[in-house]
């Protein structure tokens, strides 16, 4: 009864999202990446951008890393970007260029667990294997009744969870049944103020309403500073970044503005402040405008790489997505003009872009 009411309730309410349309396991799969931290509607237009870009696996494997990276500029968390393209050539190379259909050979992939093997095979190749998200787990806790106070352990949770999620799940229509779970979560079962009233299972619900969730970890505030450097050479108009070491744990080799010495930067000079969280920290950004006879002065030096880049470039980068924030405030931020452009030498093209 529920798996019929849940599968009316999708058929007639699902969101028309590209991914959906046809099932192919390559557009699945980016889009359950892409998915994994960001939200829909960031995600519908940079998933059908990165498609656009790569329309294959095999062009996706043949792509340099930096190019796919700038694709991913702004969704944040770059390591999916990485493993993506990483399992991307161990498609192309090892498998004939298509995705396995078995999770567990799926899993065998870079940046592939059991959350998005689960999701590839029974969307894409109907298996019967279910897919738990903090959506579908929200659902399962509310139709169960059990919340923080639950005395089991997390671990104990989390197996129940699963265990819950497999009996429920219909083994005729299992990519649907998954995809109805999640966009139920994600648009009725919702965290604050679920719409218990017209949801499809709200008879089979032990809890119809919120349930108790254990406290998050209190957010962290930082405060940064960066500079915001322009200048007018041959007919082009330059930004300078740098691109973080290769070697760093967090975001290497992505590109960014030069961060200030002084995080204390005098009213006049103040060009905007910015939020940004990043994992459990609230960024505070202060972004001073420099001029270039004073970025020794004024700018740590550089770890990495810094360069001049002609503004019209720099969408091809594979920016940091504080840097692409702050320059699309700043509206020096555009789409390339031609998708695919090499940013590395669109720099190198530039008279005087090394540094
Ligand atoms: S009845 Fe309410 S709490 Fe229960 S599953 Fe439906 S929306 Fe969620």
């Amino acid at each position: 009864m529920l798996r019929a009411q849940l599968l009316d309730w999708y058929q007639a309410n699902q969101r028309d999202l590209p991914w959906r349309r046809n099932k192919d396991p390559y557009s699945v799969w980016v889009s359950e990446i892409m998915l994994q931290q960001t939200r829909v509607a960031v995600v519908l237009d940079r998933h059908r951008q990165f498609l656009q870009r790569f329309p294959t696996i095999t062009a996706l494997a043949a792509a340099p890393e930096q190019e796919v990276l700038a694709l991913w500029s702004g969704l944040g968390y770059y390591r999916r970007a990485r493993m993506l393209h990483k399992a991307a050539q161990v498609v192309d190379q090892n498998l004939g260029g298509s995705l396995p259909t078995r999770p567990e050979e799926l899993r065998n992939l870079p940046g592939i667990g059991a959350y998005t093997a689960a999701a590839i095979a029974s969307i894409a190749h109907n298996e019967p294997f279910a897919v738990v998200d903090g959506n579908v787990e929200r659902v399962l806790c509310r139709l169960a009744g059990w919340d923080a106070t639950s005395r089991s352990s997390p671990a104990a949770l989390r197996r129940n969870i699963d265990v819950l999620a497999s009996q429920l799940l219909d083994p005729r229509h299992p990519g649907d049944f998954n995809q109805a779970m999640m966009e139920l979560g994600a648009t009725v079962c919702l965290p604050r103020n679920p719409q218990c009233l017209v949801c499809p299972i709200a008879a089979h619900c032990a809890t119809r309403g919120e349930h108790k969730t254990a406290p998050r970890a209190p957010m962290l505030t930082r405060e940064i500073a960066y500079a915001l450097s322009l200048r007018d050479r041959n007919s082009f108009r330059d930004i300078l970044l740098e691109q973080r070491p290769a070697t760093v744990s967090v975001m290497p080799s992505m590109w960014e503005l030069p961060a200030l010495r002084d995080a204390s930067i005098p009213d006049q000079h103040l060009r905007m402040q910015v939020r940004h969280a990043i994992m459990q920290v609230n960024y505070s950004v202060r972004i001073r405008t420099v001029d270039e006879d004073e970025v020794p002065t004024l700018t740590v030096a550089a770890a990495g790489d810094r360069r001049w880049v002609p503004l019209d470039t720099v969408s091809a980068l594979p920016l940091t997505g504080l840097a692409r924030k702050v320059l699309t405030r700043a509206h020096l931020f555009a789409l390339p003009s031609q998708p695919g452009r090499k940013p590395v030498e669109s720099a190198q093209q530039h008279p005087t872009a090394r540094l």
